[in-house]
Parts: structure tokens; sequence; C-alpha cells
């Protein structure tokens, strides 16, 4: 019959939808751990094409290669990421050590970890 009220099949349509609220929910704390995972493995495969992209720059960066196209780009980047750096030691009010690299106050003449003369700006 039509538009029978059946109490038995709205308890169980409620205990049921009970059951999957709680499966969903422990649903989405699995679902929240593989999502991490995922994005954890995402971010470890981009390390690796980085560093294989980087080997293979290294070893054909003077090459006539396919893949010359994107060495330009690295070139750019590599030479606005010296400036970069550059810049910021100079923001820091610092000199890079030509010997050793290691970060000098730009009043110093002498690199105070291997001692070798610093290059000194224009204005001296
Ligand atoms: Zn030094």
């Amino acid at each position: 019959m039509a538009f029978e009220f059946d109490l038995n099949k709205v308890k169980e349509s409620l205990v049921n939808a009970g059951k999957e609220v709680e499966s969903m929910a422990k649903d989405a704390s699995a679902v929240a751990k593989i999502k991490i995972d995922i994005h954890n493995k995402e971010v470890f495969l981009e390390k690796q094409y980085a560093l294989l992209g980087k080997a293979f720059y290294e070893a054909h960066k003077d090459e006539e290669v396919e893949e010359q196209v994107y060495f330009t780009s690295i070139k750019e980047a590599e030479v606005e990421l010296a400036q970069l750096n550059a810049d910021l030691l100079a923001a820091q009010g610092a000199v890079e050590c030509p010997s050793c690299g290691s970060k000098q106050p730009q009043d110093k003449a002498f690199c105070a970890d291997c001692g070798a003369a610093l290059n000194k700006s224009e204005e001296l």
C-alpha cells in the first residue's frame, strides 16, 4: 500500500545512517593519513626528479642536447640567484669570502675563517 508508514524501516535506515557516519569518521582519519602519505611521496618524487635533472644538467650543460631549452632558464636562474645572494649579503652588511665562501663583515680586510683578503668594495 502506498505511503504506508513503516516504523521498522525508518529505524533500520536511522541505524544504518549512524553506522555510515561512524565508518565515515574512521575513513576520514584514514583518508587524512593517506593524503599525508601521498603528499610526502609526491614531495619525495619531486626531489628525486630535481636531483636527476640536476645530475643531467651538470653532465650535459656544455653539450648540444634536446633538453637544452631548460639549460637557458636554469643558467638565468643561477645568475639571478647569485645576484639575490649578493643582495642579501649587502643587506646584511656582509661580504662573501672569495676563498672559503664564508660570510664576513664588510669592514674587515681579511677573512676571519681562512685569512684570505676580502674583496673590498668600490667605495674604498
Ligand atoms: Zn675565508
